[in-house]
């Protein structure tokens, strides 16, 4: 903890210690009996995760955030007590790590990895939440070995496919190769241990040859009087095993190819030092990339040329200033120190937003973090299918825009929705990393009420289409009739289905009896109904106790967004469904059929009358 404490004041002095201090205290205690996979306290998670983002030379409440990053999902802290504690903005940076915790990340599918990618912008909405996942995600990785096989290598899997290409796209890069490393090292570990082994094995000739190379430089360039800063630079293993595959070269030829970085003191020495090089040893044309022209989309500027050295072999010279090799090595974060100065960097063109932040030179320090609010994926949510493909929809989106990007067929279909396993109303919201079951009816039509609801122009292009066929072709349909046994009333008779009286809406728990009606139905009303007072036939009925489960049959008036009221009222109660359908008597009138498993009697009752208050309703039967 003092290390962190002293890795802050390395950069800020006037960072707000008492806060960071605050924030491990609070932690710690909440935590406290927590043990990680390695034996150790989870503190040291908290605190390993914060390093990285002190090395990363990051704000004192963002580090303060990633002590408590855990707090809200694995401790009994409630949210109230923490943004009492905090304030608002450690809150919502919390909040914004505990949102991507939820998301179903391991539900998807490497194809859609760029979707799942957007999802978790979308959700983080400050950039320093991803930030804060991306320091957390390191520590997880570091302490991998921990776990058990098929665990390590999906959690390999999704650091590479998902988080190492974040860190990459914000310029990350030491902590976008050290991601891909550690995944390298669980996913292949035969190709990781020999790449390893070559590397160690090389290690002292490479040095020497370096060391050659770098000598003849320093005497060509102290001629021009320029005096640079030469590095031999690490090659990541993954790199090397990626280059492996991509140009198909051998191991040793990757090995082969040595790296130098310089470091120049403006552009124009970056060139010079270029025609310097170029000059002494051969430069291979295919493998010269002006990377200052033309920035990468993620910052990155650099000259890259690679040359056949002394002894005919391969180096691959990085030439670049002083501020380019911070943003290659820090990406985002090295903005940080730029705040209220202008910056004179290329910005990003995907990430467009960073650069209207960094042209912020007038305003506070608070409205620079203001400003890292991201709105880059705001306007779109992501939702999955049941089994795990994800789709893109604008934001604000109901089941029904979800129904009509799966596909047309389904979307016309569509009576009801189940997200994350509750019913709810067609006109529900989506929200990131929602899982949506779509609940279709056979020859069932869209109606033009959706028109006013639906945010996405196919489903909106569809519903019209739909609707203009469907009155070239009236569809007509015969309500079916089902006989069923009630397994919810006894009565002594061989007439089994039961409608309850709409006199007295008796209820499971009420003394009733049982009229029968000319068409063989029995109608249940209270042993006290002033309606059947003076009618000689009736029999005796009562409730079942011992009933597990029930059919209830609904008459209502059609409607745009019945069926899925009643299931949304029903799952409101906490109830599970078993089944549901309905099917459409005639134009004005829909039967809807549910089971339901009952914990008691008493549901019954709160179902009915539940539904009895849903608009439409015109009658409810037990079958
Ligand atoms: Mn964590």
């Amino acid at each position: 903890m003092l290390e962190l404490i002293e890795k802050v004041r390395m950069y800020n002095e006037k960072a707000d210690f008492d806060l960071i201090t605050k924030a491990y205290e609070f932690a710690k205690k909440a935590h406290s009996g927590q043990l990680r996979e390695s034996g150790e306290e989870h503190i040291s998670h908290l605190v390993g995760a914060a390093k990285t983002l002190a090395k990363l030379k990051m704000d004192e409440k963002t580090i303060a955030a990633c002590l408590l990053h855990d707090i809200l999902e694995d401790t009994k802290v409630a949210k109230e007590e923490l943004k009492k504690e905090f304030g608002q903005e450690i809150f919502d940076l919390v909040e914004g790590v505990t949102k991507i915790d939820k998301l179903r990340i391991s539900d998807f599918k490497i194809r859609q990895a760029e979707n799942m990618r957007k999802m978790l912008f979308a959700t983080a909405k400050d950039i320093r939440v991803i930030i804060i996942k991306l320091a957390d995600r390191l520590d997880n990785m570091l302490s991998l070995q921990y776990l058990k096989e098929d665990k390590q290598k999906r959690i390999a899997q999704e650091t590479l496919d998902i988080y190492a290409p974040i860190a990459y796209r914000l310029g990350l890069f030491s902590i976008k190769w050290r991601l891909e490393d550690l995944a390298f090292r669980y996913l292949e570990p035969k190709v990781y241990q020999n790449i390893k082994k070559n590397i160690a094995q090389t290690h002292e000739q490479r040095e020497a040859y370096l060391e050659k190379v770098k000598s003849i430089l320093e005497t060509s360039l102290s001629k021009y009087n320029i005096k640079l800063d030469i590095r031999s630079r690490p090659k990541s293993f993954y790199s090397i095993y990626r280059k492996m595959q991509k140009k198909e070269v051998n191991f040793k030829m990757i090995f082969d190819l040595l790296g130098i970085r310089i470091i120049a003191d403006d552009v124009k020495e970056c060139y010079e030092v270029l025609g310097i090089i170029h000059s002494l040893w051969k430069p291979i044309p295919k493998e010269f990339d002006d990377y200052i022209a033309n920035p990468k989309l993620n910052l990155y500027q650099s000259l890259h040329t690679v040359v056949v050295g002394p002894d005919k072999q391969l180096v691959e010279f990085q030439i670049r200033t002083k501020d380019m090799d911070k943003i290659a090595e820090e990406g985002i974060a090295a903005h940080w120190e730029y705040k209220g100065v202008k910056g004179d960097f290329k910005f990003d063109k995907q990430l467009s937003w960073l650069k209207e932040v960094l042209q912020l030179k007038d305003k506070s320090g608070q409205e620079f973090f203001e400003t890292l609010k991201l709105d880059l994926f705001s306007y779109k949510v992501y939702i999955f299918t049941p089994n795990g493909d994800i789709i893109e929809l604008p934001k604000g989106s109901c089941p029904v825009d979800f129904a009509y990007a799966i596909h047309s067929d389904i979307g016309n279909r569509c009576v009801g929705a189940r997200v994350n396993e509750k019913y709810v109303g067609l006109q529900h919201e989506l929200e990131n990393g929602d899982v949506v079951e779509i609940i279709t009816q056979k020859n069932h039509m869209p109606s033009r009420e959706w028109l006013k609801f639906v945010k996405s122009s196919k489903a909106k292009e569809k519903i019209i289409q739909a609707i203009k066929s469907h009155q070239l072709i009236p569809i007509k349909r015969m309500a079916k009739l089902e006989e069923t046994k009630s397994s919810l009333i006894e009565a002594d008779t061989e007439f089994r289905e039961f409608k309850l009286g709409d006199c007295c809406n008796p209820l499971p728990g009420d003394e009733i009896l049982g009229l029968i009606t000319r068409n063989g139905k029995i109608t249940v009303h209270k042993k006290d109904c002033k309606n059947i007072a003076e009618v000689k036939s009736r029999i005796n009925i009562m409730w079942k106790e011992s009933s597990t489960s029930i059919n209830l049959k609904i008459l209502a008036l059609d409607r745009v967004g019945l069926f899925a009221d009643i299931l949304h009222n029903v799952s409101s109660l906490g109830i599970n469904i078993d089944k549901a359908n309905v099917s459409t008597i005639n134009k004005d009138l829909a039967e809807c059929n549910l089971k339901f498993e009952l914990n008691n009697l008493n549901d019954v009752r709160r179902i009915i009358e539940r539904i009895n208050k849903i608009a439409d309703v015109k009658k409810i039967s037990i079958n």
